[in-house]
């Protein structure tokens, strides 16, 4: 069984074709034992179908497929759509692309994308199925009072609310952090999650914080597997502070700005998406390693933005640990939290009166790579578990058409 995941961006094109052994169990939480054949990519796309037929042609030269009916199943990791979340067909369910468009002014960076690139692959690929996962799919069962802003029920029912992001990578962190813990069962129920829903549990209820630390940042509550809140809100720019995109901001300043600054409301939403952020803060650059480098040579703004992303992170972590009433386990993954000790040991220090201590040691030798980086005594366990959100995208669609069929 051949599914190809393609990640789609304003202007890029990026795709990994998994292969799962046909006898692999995926009903009743099994895992989907896969292999990923090809991963690739391209850049400064200005039409996604001649990116469909490069991406099948390099598939066909290196021998993975010979024609598109090989393809069993391409996934596409959604963001959110209007009043519908979950893992749906996109080529026969037409409220798909409807829901993306739905919430255009929400994601403009990511929705207008995945409409257009699912409507391509309609076009090019007909007879292949298509499976859109919702990155708010994770969060379908937050309980209301954290998903509710306090806001007039007009624009609640207009869709102001919090939805949550990462919710592919929050997930798999769910489902590897409970096999590392002894919970074979939790896992099962993570993998079956968005099949069977939340099913009963047995035994004391495992909680674990998830902290998705990249590109974009989220830290979301997990119990028992299945989240209970989440840093980011109504869109992905909230929460923690993004690269070049603000995080929580007080809803005053967007009209404070306009009037004292004289800027309109177009320009006022550019920067907060395109110069805010690590970038805004630092002035250096987006990237975390740039960051840190400058505040290493004595930059003061590099060296605020590193605190502001510490200070926001552990804010996030003590929401959570409060909700959960303590933490089985605290999780560091993505670009940063997988690669960034420095950052890991700031994240965690003075945290040993709420149960958690890092050892310095394994965590200094810990990059790119999973393991356990809690000190002896640690009551939470620190894991480090790295990313693999497109894992999580491939085993979806396959159940999803395996469901249909
Ligand atoms: P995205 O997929 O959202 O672009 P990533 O998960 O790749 O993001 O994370 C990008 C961030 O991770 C950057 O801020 C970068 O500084 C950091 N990062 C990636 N690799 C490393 C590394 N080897 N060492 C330190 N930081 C890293």
């Amino acid at each position: 069984m051949n599914i190809l995941v393609a990640n789609l961006g304003s202007t890029s094109f990026k795709f990994r074709l998994f292969r799962f052994d046909p006898a692999t169990s995926l009903g009743a939480g099994g895992a989907g034992a896969a292999t990923m054949l090809a991963k690739g990519g391209y850049e400064r796309v200005t039409d996604y179908g001649q990116a469909i037929d490069d991406c099948l042609g390099e598939l066909k030269t290196a021998g993975h497929v010979r024609t598109a009916a090989d393809l069993h199943g391409v996934g596409f990791k959604t963001v959110l759509g209007k009043n519908l979340t979950g893992c749906l067909r996109a080529d026969t369910d037409s409220r798909v692309i409807d829901a993306l468009n739905g919430f255009k002014e929400i994601a403009p960076a990511h929705n207008p994308p995945y409409a257009l690139g699912i409507q391509r692959f309609r076009e090019k690929l007909p007879g292949v199925p298509l499976v859109a996962l919702f990155e708010t799919a994770f969060y379908q069962w937050v309980p209301e009072a954290a998903t509710r802003y306090a806001v007039p029920q007009a624009w609640h029912d207009a869709g102001v609310r919090r939805y949550g992001f990462h919710g592919a990578s929050h997930k798999f962190v769910a489902e590897r952090s409970a096999e590392l813990l002894g919970r074979a069962d939790i896992a099962d129920r993570v993998r079956a999650l968005y099949q069977a829903g939340p099913t009963p549990t047995e035994g004391a209820p495992l909680r674990v914080v998830s902290c998705h630390l990249g590109g974009s940042s989220s830290v979301t509550g997990i119990r028992d597997g299945v989240a209970i809140g989440t840093s980011m809100g109504l869109s992905p720019q909230s929460g923690l502070p993004q690269n070049n995109r603000v995080g929580d901001l007080d809803s005053a300043a967007v009209p404070f700005v306009m009037k004292t600054l004289g800027l309109p409301l177009a320009e006022v939403e550019r920067q907060m998406t395109k110069e805010s952020g690590l970038l805004g803060l630092s002035g250096v650059g987006n990237d975390l390693r740039d960051v840190k480098a400058a505040a290493a040579q004595g930059n003061a703004r590099a060296r605020v933005a590193l605190d502001v992303f510490i200070h926001s992170t552990r804010h996030w972590i003590g929401a959570f640990l409060a909700e959960l009433n303590g933490a089985d386990a605290l999780v560091f993954t993505a670009g940063i939290g997988e690669n960034n000790p420095d950052i890991r040991a700031a994240i965690c220090a003075q945290l040993d009166g709420v149960g958690l201590a890092i050892d310095e040691a394994k965590n200094n030798a810990l990059r790119g790579a999973e393991g356990e980086i809690s000190a002896a005594g640690s009551r939470t366990k620190i894991f480090v578990i790295p990313a693999n959100e497109e894992l999580v995208v491939a085993r979806e669609t396959l159940r999803c058409i395996s469901a249909k069929n």
